[in-house]
């Protein structure tokens, strides 16, 4: 990897940067994450929590509910509220929002994810994996992936 990739809220009251490559590269299309954007996606960097250094002020917590009565943590920052990474259920994996890193280009998603929610007029890049809901990380992601996914885990499960 070239240089860290970093990245913050509109303030700048939160700053992050990231230890690594992500494990992967969601983009989602499901309707929880349209009305959280309010935008046709979102862009997730999937990335064990304590490779996410954070810079500056800690982003607060904030319990979202979902479509299915399940909540979902989204993390603002203080300040100006703006949401930079959340977490489904387990601590050890954040879901950092690529659309607030200094250079969103820089990231290409690896999958597509409940695209039976995707507006019609988004048109999927031919060749990248897309599902209709959710997908087995065991048959896409990299050896590496799911080795330090594994890790992670394990690290805290003991
Ligand atoms: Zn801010
Ligand atoms: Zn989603």
């Amino acid at each position: 990897m070239s240089a860290p990739r970093e990245g913050g809220c509109s303030c700048g009251a939160v700053r992050y940067r990231l230890e690594s490559e992500p494990l992967v590269v969601h983009c989602c299309h499901c309707l929880n994450c349209q009305r959280q954007t309010g935008s046709a996606f979102v862009i997730n960097l999937l990335i064990e929590s304590d490779r996410v250094d954070l810079l500056a002020d800690e982003p607060q917590p904030v319990d979202v509910p979902r479509d299915d009565g399940s909540r979902q943590r989204i993390f603002r920052c203080p300040s100006c509220e703006v949401a930079v990474f959340s977490e489904y259920g387990r601590p050890e994996v954040l879901f950092v929002r690529a659309g607030t890193l200094d250079d969103p280009s820089d990231v290409t998603p690896d999958v597509h994810i409940y695209t039976r929610s995707k507006v019609p007029w988004v048109t999927l890049p031919d060749g990248v994996p897309a599902f209709e809901e959710y997908y087995d990380s065991k048959q896409l992601w990299p050896a590496a992936s799911l080795d330090r996914l594994r890790a992670a885990m394990s690290a805290t499960d003991t």
